[in-house]
């Protein structure tokens, strides 16, 4: 702990911290520092940092707490047993129940308490490091925690101190200006300039009072700004926020093109799989591709329109997507007529297989009873020849047996005859004789009268002689 200084304002007229006599510490806010309080700040001034949570409105307990009519202001002010030099004694004392009675009042003509009545709001302060003028900071930090839990509010607090130091009014006193100061005078603003709390330790004139009152007033607009400031960056147009939103705009706007690009490109490309199926199935012309390529082209054409209508022409979209899956119904039904008929001229070429299969087996059976015919053919020619040589050995026996007949005849005759010689006259011999030559001359089946072998004047040069 350093001691009295000789002088807290030089001879240039400054402070020992070089700070002008209307001028505040420099000030630092943040909001929505804690996550699980309703709202929150952190706030630092000089050396002085504050940390502030705000519970509520929420239901007042215990029950003898509650206010019908309106809601209690419950405020709490604590400094951490590390936040001075030596120890502070931890929980109540007497400093701390005046501070938050005080800080409490400063806030009550504010906030809008007959909103919520039965109903509690809670504001815990907690001095984490302390240097003159931790009240004045916690209600400044609490007024921001207030507003960052929605607690509505007729206008933030501003509060600030003034105080008298080598006989000047001096604004917002620093830990030696209050430690060794004539006078500190703690001053809470609404907006509309109100006071909401006054204080005064020390000694002090009504002109230092309104002169200190001014600084105070200067004062506390520039933290009243401050405060604002805060609260915009959370609030208003926050920086953060509208990146994410114009990132979630974009992102909705490209997934918005990619699907109407899907889309457009999914109904081509099923008209281009269906026609060709089709050709495939029912072997389609030329022409009909060629069509079917103008309408890819006019399909794809209207995809681009589409992409680039607006919400009215999205409903015509609509109805042409609706046409379109008429016409992909149509297309699908004539695809599972084709797929049917396609299935009958299976069945149908399956039947000519199996015909044809049968004429190869009758045509085979055939083949086989023609060769069957031709051996029998061959069989009964043979046996005709059989027959034939049968019926030729059977006639040469048989001519064999007459002419043995006839030679026996002949030899029987020729008895006779040269019985009857001796008894016919020569000429009437010869005259037989030469009738007999001509009798065989004007024969003329194949079996002439053979002469008689064993007659020397017939000779042996017949025909059929063997
Ligand atoms: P404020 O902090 O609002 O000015 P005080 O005037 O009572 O309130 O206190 C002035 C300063 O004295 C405090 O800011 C703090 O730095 C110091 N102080 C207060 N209480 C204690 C304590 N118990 N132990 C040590 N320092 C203290």
């Amino acid at each position: 702990m350093s001691g009295k200084p000789e002088k807290l304002i030089t001879d240039d007229g400054l402070r020992l911290d070089g700070r002008r006599m209307d001028e505040i510490r420099p000030m630092k806010i943040e909001v929505g520092v804690l996550s699980r309080a309703d709202g929150s700040c952190y706030l630092e001034w000089g050396r002085n940092k504050i940390l502030v949570g705000v519970y509520g409105p929420r239901e007042a307990h215990p029950r003898r707490m509650q206010r019908p009519d309106s809601a209690v202001i419950r405020y709490r002010y604590n400094m951490a047993a590390f936040s001075v030099e030596d120890r502070a004694r931890p929980g109540h004392s007497r400093r701390s129940i005046e501070i938050s009675k005080v800080s409490r009042d400063a806030f009550e003509p504010v906030i809008m308490s007959e909103l919520y009545p039965k109903a509690a709001i809670d504001i815990f302060v907690e001095v984490l490091q302390a240097d003159a003028g931790t009240r004045t900071a916690a209600i400044n930090a609490s007024s921001v925690a207030l507003a960052d839990a929605g607690i509505p509010m007729k206008g933030l607090v501003t509060s600030c101190a003034f105080g008298k130091v080598d006989g000047q009014v001096v604004l917002d006193l620093s830990k030696d200006e209050d430690n060794y100061g004539d006078a500190d005078f703690p001053v809470a603003l609404t907006q509309d300039g109100e006071i909401t709390l006054v204080q005064m330790d020390g000694h002090l004139t009504q002109d230092e009072i309104k002169k200190g009152l001014e600084l105070v007033k200067k004062g506390c607009s520039q933290i009243f700004a401050l405060q604002q400031a805060a609260l915009r960056t959370k609030f208003e147009f926050p920086e953060a926020e509208e990146a994410e939103e114009l990132e979630e705009e974009e992102a909705v706007e490209a997934a918005e093109a990619e699907i109407s690009e899907v889309a457009a490109k999914y109904a081509g490309t099923t008209e281009v799989e269906e026609a060709a199926e089709a050709d495939e199935v029912i072997s389609e012309s030329e022409e009909e591709e060629s069509e079917e390529s103008e309408e890819e082209a006019e399909a794809e054409e209207e995809s681009e329109e589409e992409a680039e209508e607006s919400e009215e022409e999205s409903e015509e979209e609509t109805e042409e997507s609706e046409e379109e899956s008429e016409e992909e119904a149509e297309a699908e039904e004539e695809f599972e007529e084709e797929a049917e008929a396609e299935e009958e001229s299976e069945e149908e070429v399956e039947a000519e297989e199996e015909s044809e299969e049968e004429t190869e087996e009758s045509e085979e059976e055939a083949e086989e009873e023609a060769e069957a015919e031709e051996e029998s053919e061959e069989e009964s020619e043979e046996e005709a020849e059989a027959e034939e040589e049968s019926e030729e050995e059977s006639e040469e026996e048989e001519f064999e047996a007459e002419t043995e007949e006839e030679t026996e005849e002949e030899l029987e005759a020729e008895g006779e005859v040269e019985e009857e010689e001796d008894e016919i006259p020569a000429e009437e011999l010869e005259e037989d004789a030469e009738e007999e030559a001509e009798e065989e001359e004007k024969s003329e089946g194949p079996w002439k009268v053979v002469k008689d072998p064993l007659d020397p004047e017939a000779g042996n040069g017949g025909e059929n002689d063997e």
